[in-house]
């Protein structure tokens, strides 16, 4: 049973809608490296849309209605964004959900140094990277550094065409015969993902020149001192834009397409729906690549106390309507899926993987080691997802994760069904997961947006 290629079957206008939806995603991809500056654009994005602020309605103790477009954020990494139906809450809510972290290179605690007369930030990288890949790349740093006096200062640098970009040094092939005898786990190590961030010494300067000259560029840059790094969030992530990919354009390549290629199309169908029956939700988390764990992580209580909050304030909260509402709810977690490389067959089994222009792909079940660790979605689920997609004639298909016992994978897709609702894995296939630059087709993209809009119209 082979799916179609969703590229045959586009007419012209399918063909445009396709380009301008993947020009509005490179855009937010190019301008989102963080799970901060997600959160930042969504609420932008929304507000545009009519979306209010929950905790602005708690405070104010307005009341919700159905029709009314709310959204709630916390930390500044998670957000959740409801559009309230016509149905009581209580019957449950439709949800996409998806993750906003994506792997990365994050600055330590107390990184800054100088051996010689080179200055170095010191990092510990954040999520499953093959350590290879990210060195001799131009890099750029995002991230906040919150000060004391409470204040906090923004800092991007690396994205301007005038900006300066930073990176770690690899080794020259002349002398790399040791180097290339290692295992690529230890080609490069963890702790020598060094950023190299200087070379000029400031001038009557006795110790630690080169250092000092960064020390006094922060001062008069960003107002900081080296003290400040200890309550920082920097993280070092791929400089430079989204682009088209391959000379037909078919294809996206850029940063954090994992899991932002569903987080993004996800919010467009929110923010395209313009009213429904039951309730519909855009659920981007955080920490879902170390684990989902955290205050920001899906692990957090914090959907469960929103869902809560907006039952407050329609007027009809108890703790069994919180419990109904969850419970009776139908989600798409969507994440990547790994797509099929014809350069790397050995890792998949033909009948059963995702491959590009085949649409939204659904994983009945992930894991890995017989399906551990795995949300398995039910049949019955499964066959309301098929009717909803082939009503609405969104391509789509089926797979897994790879060979069985070849690896595997989780996503947020268990935490929620804690709850008793109904979850499947869903998403858009990707060539270099967790590659510095990810591949993804632009016609799974826009399949994926419709998928999400059809699914939160039934
Ligand atoms: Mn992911
Ligand atoms: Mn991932």
């Amino acid at each position: 049973m082979d799916r179609k290629n969703a590229w045959k079957e586009y007419n012209e206008k399918e063909i445009a809608d396709l380009h301008e939806l993947n020009e509005r995603y490179k855009t937010f991809i190019s301008e989102c490296k963080t799970e901060r500056e997600c959160v930042k654009s969504t609420i932008a994005l929304a507000k545009q849309k009519g979306y209010r602020d929950l905790d602005e309605i708690i405070a104010a103790k307005e009341t919700i209605h159905a029709g009314d477009r709310v959204y709630r954020q916390l930390m500044g990494k998670t957000i959740a964004l409801f559009q309230i139906g016509t149905l009581p809450l209580e019957e449950g809510m439709n949800i996409l959900g998806a993750h906003i972290d994506s792997p990365r290179i994050d600055i330590k605690q107390n990184p800054l140094y100088e051996d010689v007369e080179l200055a170095y930030l010191d990092t510990h990288y954040y999520g499953g990277i093959k350590k290879y890949q990210w060195v001799a790349l131009p890099l750029a740093m995002h991230g906040v550094v919150a000060k004391k006096d409470g204040t906090v200062v923004d800092i991007v640098v690396g994205e301007k065409e005038t900006d300066p970009v930073l990176g770690i040094t690899d080794l020259l092939p002349h002398l790399a015969q040791t180097q290339s005898e290692r295992k690529a786990s230890k080609v490069i190590e963890g702790e020598d993902l060094n950023i190299l961030i200087g070379s000029r010494p400031l001038q009557k300067t006795e110790k630690n020149a080169v250092k000092e000259q960064i020390l006094q560029i922060l001062k008069e840059q960003y107002n900081i001192e080296e003290e400040d790094f200890l309550s920082a969030e920097l993280e070092i992530v791929p400089a430079g834009k989204a682009r088209d990919y391959g000379l037909d354009r078919s294809m996206v390549m850029g940063y954090g397409q994992d899991d932002r290629v569903c987080a993004y199309t996800s919010l467009e169908a929110l923010l395209d729906t313009e009213k429904s029956e039951r309730t519909s939700v855009c659920l981007l988390v955080d920490k879902e690549e170390i684990g989902s764990v955290g205050a920001t992580g899906m692990h957090s209580v914090f959907f469960e106390n929103t869902v809560a909050e907006i039952l407050d304030r329609m007027g009809v909260y108890s703790g069994l309507a919180v419990r109904r509402a969850l419970q009776h709810s139908r989600m798409l977690s969507s994440d990547v899926s790994a797509a099929f490389d014809p350069i790397y067959p050995s890792v998949m089994e033909k009948g059963n993987c995702a491959y590009f222009g085949r649409g939204l792909t659904f994983n009945k079940f992930t894991g890995s080691r017989g399906k551990s660790g795995s949300n398995d979605a039910n049949a019955e689920y499964m066959a309301h997802v098929r009717r909803v997609m082939d009503d609405h004639k969104v391509a789509f298909q089926t797979a897994e994760l790879g060979k069985v016992d070849q690896g595997g994978g989780g996503t947020i897709a268990y935490i929620s069904a804690n709850y008793g609702m109904e979850v499947i894995d869903s998403g858009v296939p990707v060539l270099s997961m967790h590659a510095p630059w990810e591949i993804c087709s632009k016609a799974d993209i826009y399949e994926a947006k419709k998928g999400y809009m059809a699914f939160l119209s039934e």
